[in-house]
Protein backbone atom coordinates (compact mmCIF):
# COMPACT_ATOMS: atom_id res chain seq x y z
CA UNK A 1 0.00 0.00 0.00
CA UNK A 2 1.25 3.60 -0.62
CA UNK A 3 2.17 5.55 2.47
CA UNK A 4 -0.58 7.89 3.76
CA UNK A 5 -3.20 6.39 1.68
CA UNK A 6 -6.50 5.91 3.77
CA UNK A 7 -8.65 4.16 0.88
CA UNK A 8 -9.40 1.36 -0.48
CA UNK A 9 -6.93 0.53 2.67
CA UNK A 10 -7.02 -3.33 2.52
CA UNK A 11 -5.66 -5.41 5.57
CA UNK A 12 -1.70 -6.22 4.59
CA UNK A 13 -0.40 -9.56 5.30
CA UNK A 14 3.13 -9.84 7.06
CA UNK A 15 5.64 -12.24 6.33
CA UNK A 16 8.37 -12.90 8.33
CA UNK A 17 11.50 -14.98 6.86
CA UNK A 18 14.24 -16.37 9.23
CA UNK A 19 17.10 -18.02 8.37
CA UNK A 20 20.13 -19.32 10.11
CA UNK A 21 23.30 -21.59 10.00
CA UNK A 22 23.13 -25.56 11.02
CA UNK A 23 23.14 -24.87 14.58
CA UNK A 24 21.95 -21.55 15.48
CA UNK A 25 19.04 -22.76 17.51
CA UNK A 26 16.50 -21.37 14.87
CA UNK A 27 14.29 -24.26 15.15
CA UNK A 28 13.70 -23.91 18.78
CA UNK A 29 13.36 -20.19 18.74
CA UNK A 30 10.61 -20.90 15.56
CA UNK A 31 8.84 -23.53 17.75
CA UNK A 32 8.52 -20.71 20.91
CA UNK A 33 7.55 -18.71 18.95
CA UNK A 34 4.70 -20.36 17.11
CA UNK A 35 3.64 -21.83 20.55
CA UNK A 36 3.13 -18.71 22.33
CA UNK A 37 1.40 -17.07 19.17
CA UNK A 38 -1.31 -19.34 17.98
CA UNK A 39 -2.32 -16.68 15.63
CA UNK A 40 0.66 -16.67 13.89
CA UNK A 41 1.20 -19.50 10.97
CA UNK A 42 4.19 -21.08 9.75
CA UNK A 43 5.01 -21.93 6.03
CA UNK A 44 5.08 -25.63 5.59
CA UNK A 45 7.88 -25.87 3.25
CA UNK A 46 7.92 -28.83 0.84
CA UNK A 47 11.47 -31.33 0.92
CA UNK A 48 13.22 -34.72 -0.39
CA UNK A 49 14.96 -34.84 2.43
CA UNK A 50 14.05 -37.84 4.75
CA UNK A 51 12.30 -36.77 7.68
CA UNK A 52 14.06 -37.17 11.28
CA UNK A 53 12.71 -39.09 14.15
CA UNK A 54 10.94 -36.23 15.73
CA UNK A 55 9.86 -34.56 13.18
CA UNK A 56 6.21 -34.99 11.86
CA UNK A 57 5.07 -34.95 8.11
CA UNK A 58 2.68 -32.04 7.06
CA UNK A 59 4.18 -30.14 10.32
CA UNK A 60 7.23 -29.46 9.93
CA UNK A 61 7.89 -30.50 6.55
CA UNK A 62 5.56 -32.07 3.16
CA UNK A 63 7.72 -34.67 2.92
CA UNK A 64 7.91 -35.68 -0.88
CA UNK A 65 10.28 -37.67 -2.92
CA UNK A 66 12.17 -36.27 -5.85
CA UNK A 67 9.39 -36.82 -8.64
CA UNK A 68 6.48 -35.24 -6.30
CA UNK A 69 9.12 -32.41 -6.22
CA UNK A 70 9.54 -32.76 -9.83
CA UNK A 71 5.80 -32.42 -10.36
CA UNK A 72 5.46 -29.01 -8.08
CA UNK A 73 8.23 -27.80 -10.33
CA UNK A 74 5.73 -28.63 -13.11
CA UNK A 75 2.76 -27.03 -11.86
CA UNK A 76 4.73 -24.00 -10.79
CA UNK A 77 3.56 -24.68 -6.95
CA UNK A 78 7.01 -22.84 -5.49
CA UNK A 79 7.32 -19.31 -4.74
CA UNK A 80 10.62 -20.05 -4.48
CA UNK A 81 12.85 -23.03 -4.16
CA UNK A 82 16.46 -24.11 -3.53
CA UNK A 83 19.06 -26.87 -3.02
CA UNK A 84 20.21 -26.94 0.58
CA UNK A 85 22.84 -29.54 1.62
CA UNK A 86 21.83 -32.15 -1.02
CA UNK A 87 18.05 -31.95 -0.55
CA UNK A 88 15.79 -29.49 -2.47
CA UNK A 89 13.16 -27.10 -0.81
CA UNK A 90 10.57 -24.97 -1.60
CA UNK A 91 7.83 -23.04 -0.32
CA UNK A 92 4.79 -23.44 -1.54
CA UNK A 93 2.29 -20.77 -3.35
CA UNK A 94 -1.25 -22.39 -1.32
CA UNK A 95 0.86 -22.50 2.23
CA UNK A 96 1.06 -18.35 2.22
CA UNK A 97 -1.49 -17.17 0.13
CA UNK A 98 -4.63 -17.08 2.31
CA UNK A 99 -2.62 -15.71 5.20
CA UNK A 100 -1.13 -12.74 2.81
CA UNK A 101 -4.61 -11.78 1.57
CA UNK A 102 -6.48 -11.78 5.17
CA UNK A 103 -3.81 -9.71 6.39
CA UNK A 104 -2.63 -12.37 9.02
CA UNK A 105 1.24 -13.03 9.91
CA UNK A 106 3.44 -16.00 8.70
CA UNK A 107 6.88 -17.09 9.70
CA UNK A 108 9.08 -18.83 6.45
CA UNK A 109 12.29 -21.34 7.32
CA UNK A 110 14.36 -20.62 4.37
CA UNK A 111 18.22 -20.70 3.18
CA UNK A 112 19.93 -17.49 2.66
CA UNK A 113 18.58 -17.68 -1.17
CA UNK A 114 15.16 -18.28 -0.27
CA UNK A 115 15.16 -15.42 2.11
CA UNK A 116 16.16 -13.12 -1.00
CA UNK A 117 13.67 -14.42 -3.69
CA UNK A 118 11.24 -14.24 -0.90
CA UNK A 119 12.07 -10.62 -0.78
CA UNK A 120 12.42 -10.15 -4.57
CA UNK A 121 8.40 -11.60 -4.79
CA UNK A 122 7.25 -9.66 -1.79
CA UNK A 123 9.02 -6.44 -0.94
CA UNK A 124 7.60 -5.90 2.35
CA UNK A 125 8.76 -9.32 3.92
CA UNK A 126 10.41 -9.10 6.85
CA UNK A 127 13.92 -10.75 6.54
CA UNK A 128 15.78 -12.11 10.10
CA UNK A 129 18.62 -13.92 10.80
CA UNK A 130 19.21 -15.76 13.73
CA UNK A 131 23.29 -15.76 14.49
CA UNK A 132 25.03 -17.99 16.77
CA UNK A 133 27.16 -15.67 19.57
CA UNK A 134 29.96 -17.10 17.97
CA UNK A 135 31.78 -19.50 15.58
CA UNK A 136 33.04 -21.72 17.91
CA UNK A 137 29.57 -21.99 19.90
CA UNK A 138 28.17 -22.96 15.86
CA UNK A 139 30.63 -26.06 15.39
CA UNK A 140 30.19 -27.53 19.00
CA UNK A 141 26.34 -27.34 18.92
CA UNK A 142 26.35 -28.66 15.56
CA UNK A 143 28.66 -31.44 16.16
CA UNK A 144 26.43 -32.12 19.54
CA UNK A 145 23.81 -32.36 17.28
CA UNK A 146 22.67 -36.42 17.40
CA UNK A 147 20.09 -35.73 14.41
CA UNK A 148 22.68 -35.42 12.04
CA UNK A 149 25.19 -38.11 10.13
CA UNK A 150 28.95 -36.93 10.49
CA UNK A 151 29.32 -36.26 6.61
CA UNK A 152 26.27 -34.05 7.27
CA UNK A 153 27.81 -32.23 9.86
CA UNK A 154 30.76 -31.54 8.02
CA UNK A 155 28.29 -30.51 4.85
CA UNK A 156 26.59 -28.16 7.20
CA UNK A 157 29.77 -26.30 8.43
CA UNK A 158 31.02 -25.97 5.37
CA UNK A 159 28.02 -24.37 4.18
CA UNK A 160 27.84 -22.14 7.45
CA UNK A 161 30.50 -19.02 6.05
CA UNK A 162 27.88 -18.31 2.85
CA UNK A 163 25.33 -18.18 4.90
CA UNK A 164 26.99 -15.84 7.72
CA UNK A 165 28.65 -13.80 5.02
CA UNK A 166 24.63 -13.08 3.83
CA UNK A 167 23.57 -11.39 7.35
CA UNK A 168 23.96 -7.96 5.96
CA UNK A 169 21.26 -8.38 3.81
CA UNK A 170 18.60 -8.98 6.33
CA UNK A 171 16.47 -6.34 8.22
CA UNK A 172 17.45 -7.85 11.40
CA UNK A 173 19.86 -9.82 13.14
CA UNK A 174 19.08 -11.70 16.31
CA UNK A 175 22.37 -13.02 18.10
CA UNK A 176 20.57 -16.70 19.86
CA UNK A 177 22.97 -16.47 22.86
CA UNK A 178 20.04 -17.01 25.07
CA UNK A 179 17.16 -18.95 23.98
CA UNK A 180 13.97 -16.76 26.01
CA UNK A 181 16.07 -13.26 25.29
CA UNK A 182 16.28 -14.32 21.32
CA UNK A 183 12.33 -15.38 21.52
CA UNK A 184 12.17 -12.02 23.23
CA UNK A 185 13.55 -10.26 20.40
CA UNK A 186 11.75 -11.66 17.69
CA UNK A 187 8.61 -10.83 19.17
CA UNK A 188 9.77 -7.52 19.31
CA UNK A 189 10.50 -6.94 15.54
CA UNK A 190 7.04 -8.87 14.87
CA UNK A 191 5.14 -6.43 17.26
CA UNK A 192 7.15 -3.45 15.56
CA UNK A 193 6.28 -4.29 12.36
CA UNK A 194 2.58 -4.75 13.16
CA UNK A 195 2.37 -1.08 14.57
CA UNK A 196 3.85 0.18 11.28
CA UNK A 197 1.18 2.65 9.13
CA UNK A 198 0.52 0.49 6.40
CA UNK A 199 -0.93 -2.28 8.48
CA UNK A 200 -2.53 -0.09 11.22
CA UNK A 201 -4.48 2.15 8.85
CA UNK A 202 -6.93 -0.32 7.70
CA UNK A 203 -8.00 -1.36 11.27
CA UNK A 204 -8.91 2.54 12.06
CA UNK A 205 -12.26 2.62 10.16
CA UNK A 206 -13.07 5.24 12.87
CA UNK A 207 -10.49 7.47 11.65
CA UNK A 208 -11.58 6.93 8.11
CA UNK A 209 -14.89 7.80 8.56
CA UNK A 210 -14.18 11.04 10.32
CA UNK A 211 -12.00 12.22 7.28
CA UNK A 212 -14.38 11.03 5.02
CA UNK A 213 -17.15 13.17 6.54
P1 LIG B 1 16.89 -28.65 7.63
O1 LIG B 1 17.24 -29.82 6.77
O2 LIG B 1 17.90 -28.44 8.72
O3 LIG B 1 15.49 -28.70 8.15
O4 LIG B 1 16.95 -27.35 6.71
C1 LIG B 1 18.10 -27.08 5.94
C2 LIG B 1 18.02 -25.69 5.36
O5 LIG B 1 16.94 -25.62 4.43
C3 LIG B 1 17.76 -24.60 6.40
O6 LIG B 1 18.64 -23.53 6.12
C4 LIG B 1 16.33 -24.19 6.14
O7 LIG B 1 16.10 -22.84 6.47
C5 LIG B 1 16.26 -24.41 4.64
N1 LIG B 1 14.87 -24.49 4.15
C6 LIG B 1 13.81 -25.10 4.73
N2 LIG B 1 12.70 -24.92 3.99
C7 LIG B 1 13.07 -24.17 2.92
C8 LIG B 1 12.36 -23.64 1.78
O8 LIG B 1 11.17 -23.82 1.59
N3 LIG B 1 13.10 -22.93 0.91
C9 LIG B 1 14.43 -22.71 1.05
N4 LIG B 1 15.04 -21.96 0.13
N5 LIG B 1 15.12 -23.18 2.10
C10 LIG B 1 14.46 -23.92 3.02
Amino acid sequence: MQKGAWHNASPVGLILVLSAPSGAGKTSILSKILKLHPEISFSVSATTRPPRENERDGFDYHFINDRQFDEYLLNDSFIEWAEVHGNRYGTLKNEISHVVESGGTIILDTDTVGAFNIKKFFADAVLIFIAPPSPDILVDRLKKRNTETEQRVEQRLAAAPVEISRMAGYDYIVINDDLDAAVAQVETIIKAENLKSERIIPSLTKWRKYLDR
